[in-house]
This record gives structure tokens, sequence and C-alpha cells, in this order.
């Protein structure tokens, strides 16, 4: 990671407070309860209201710094339209509850509705036995694998309910707010159809999770698709937005300070990804390995149970792409997948 990127805002606002970064729209700054202790969220100015992109996380403590914003950053004035990025609960989570207490539409791509509304339906035991069938199978141990599964639903309790039936939305459409058109490009690879806003009239690009400008988002394989490339998609779609917006784009990222520099961004985050599938097939080259085997070389910190869901996922998602592009093959034994280089 050694690009150079242009901060042109020091620091967030307060929780519940607002700050506008550009003509009509402002930055606001939630906490979340994780080792990432915040989302940035984006309010859009549209008529007599507002559009907000994403929500925030769906605990009650969110709730509480929503209530403080109605008056504060909101001003009073309502939220007429409901934008999320993509399925993840610290964007989604208060859609349902925001939805309800506005009566507002909610705005989503289909793959993302799709995926929201299967992880939100899916029993306790249903995600249980997907852990323990898919992690199994790429090594986790027993006790690991156990605390894991016993989690059960995790996404559903930190969702203040599912959204109602999204209005879709997909690449390519133009999105009129505020009296300016917003264009959807689509990211995949942390999420299925991840849509970020893009205003051509002052190069504005809302980013979600799609490009950050210090860490690079979690790229996850899901028990339901087991052979998904979520690394090759990934680093495609990425490609594809830099070769559409220009240089001097300002980023309004969901984590971290708004930025310029999302050519550089892009190309390190690409190289990130590069350096992480040739360490793991150099250490396939030395003994035949499974996804959790390969959690030291992909990873150099401790890692707690959280973490350790989101790490595992993403040593399969880079052990798939080395598997789909014919860099390593695989090896069943006793049921566990093994990759030899
Ligand atoms: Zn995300």
């Amino acid at each position: 990671m050694s690009s150079v990127l242009q901060h042109p805002f020091n620091e967030p606002p307060a929780p519940g407070a607002r700050r506008e970064v550009a003509p009509g729209v402002h930055w606001l700054y939630f906490p979340l309860p994780f080792a990432l202790d915040h989302i940035n969220l984006w309010l859009i100015e549209d008529g007599d209201g507002w559009t907000l992109v994403d929500t925030g996380f769906g605990s009650p403590g969110t709730r509480d710094v929503w209530r403080a914003a109605f008056d504060d950053a909101l001003e009073g004035r309502p939220i007429r339209r409901i934008l999320v990025t993509h399925y993840h609960p610290d964007h989604v989570g208060q859609a349902a509850w925001l939805a309800d207490t506005f009566q507002a539409p909610v705005w989503m791509t289909g793959g993302e509705w799709a995926l929201t509304r299967r992880l939100h339906q899916a029993s306790d035991d249903e995600v249980g036995e997907g852990f323990r069938r898919f992690f199994g199978r790429h090594g986790l141990p027993g006790d690991a694998l156990e605390t894991l599964a016993r989690r059960g639903n995790s996404y559903r309790r930190v969702m203040s309910a599912l959204p109602p039936s999204p209005t879709l939305i997909a690449g390519g459409d133009r999105l009129e707010i505020g009296g300016d058109a917003w264009q959807v490009h689509i990211g995949r690879g942390h999420a299925p159809e991840h849509a970020c806003l893009y205003r051509e009239r002052d190069r504005l690009l809302i980013s979600g999770d799609q490009v950050l400008p210090r860490i690079s988002s979690n790229l996850t394989v899901r028990a339901h698709e087991p052979d998904d490339d979520p690394v090759t998609d990934f680093v495609d779609s990425l490609r594809a937005l830099r070769a559409a917006l220009p240089e001097d784009t300002l980023v309004l990222p969901a984590h971290g300070l708004p930025f310029r520099g999302l050519h550089p961004r892009i190309d390190d985050l690409c190289a990130h990804h590069d350096e992480q599938l040739d360490a793991a097939r150099a250490a396939c080259g030395e003994r035949p390995l499974t996804a959790f085997d390969l959690l030291p070389v992909l990873f150099k910190r401790e890692l707690d149970s959280h973490q350790l869901m989101f790490a595992m996922g993403e040593s399969i998602a880079h052990l798939n792409c080395l598997h789909a592009t014919g860099r390593v093959r695989r090896e069943e034994r006793d049921g566990i997948l093994y990759h030899v280089a």
C-alpha cells in the first residue's frame, strides 16, 4: 500500500452531526462496535428532504445516534429515499427501521437484495450446518468450527429487520437526486452487486466498501457458492471503475477519510491481491495446504473468532482464484480440501 492519497478533510464530523463535503452532499459518521470502529453515511439534499446513502449497523446504539441526528444533522427534514450500497449489516442494518420511520422507499441492486433476503431468512441451524460443512471442508479445526457454528444466524441479529422490497437499481442507471444525475457503477467481489454512485458534474464518487483508502475490503466465499471467485470479480470490477472514472475523482468511502487518488488506490488494491495470490501459491508449493493452513501466510496478526470467519472466507477466496486460473490443483483427503502448486 504505497500510494499517496490526498485527504481534503482531516477529520470526520461528530456522531449525529454532519459536514458538507460537496454542494448538497453531507458526511455523517456513526460509531461501530468492532476493530473497524466507524462507518460513513452520506446525506444528499433532495427537494424538501434527503436521500440517504447507507444506514448504519442494526444495533440499538446506532438508533440512538440516529434519533439525535433527526433534529441535528437532518434539521427535522424527512429522509425521502434510502439507497443501500450492499448487504453488509453496517450498511443495510437500519434500512428497515428508517424506511418505517420516514415511510421512505429503499433502493438497492437485485444482487444485494437477493443476498440480504437470503441471509436474513436462514435459520440458525441452516447457518450453523453451512459453517460446519464448508469451513470443515477447508480445514478449520473442530473447536473453532463449533464456536462459529453455534453463533447461528448472527446476521439477522444485527439487522433492525428485513427491509421492505426495494426499488431495484442496476449498473448504468442514472438516478436523479436533488436535481443532479448520479450514475450507478457496480463493484463486485466484496459483495455481489455493490452500488457505487458517481456525480459527473463535480466528479464525486460514493464508493461504499468497494474502494477504501486504508484497508482492503474483505473478500469472502459463502457456503452456498463454494467455488465462487471473488478475487477475480473484485479486481476486474475495480479495473472497470478505474477506466470509467477520472483520476481527480473525490472518493467518499464508507470507512476512512474522503480522498483523491482513485487510480493509484485501485492499482495498490489490485497489487495487494496479486501479492497475496503469489504468497499463497508459493506456500502451496512447499506442501499441500488447506485454507486454514494458509491463514498465517495471508494474515500476520492474531484473529478473534469474528475475524477468523472473515479470514477463512478470504483465504478460500484466494485459493479459489488460484484454482480457477490453473495455478493450484486440489486434492481431497478425508473430506478435506488441500491445495498443491
Ligand atoms: Zn461491506
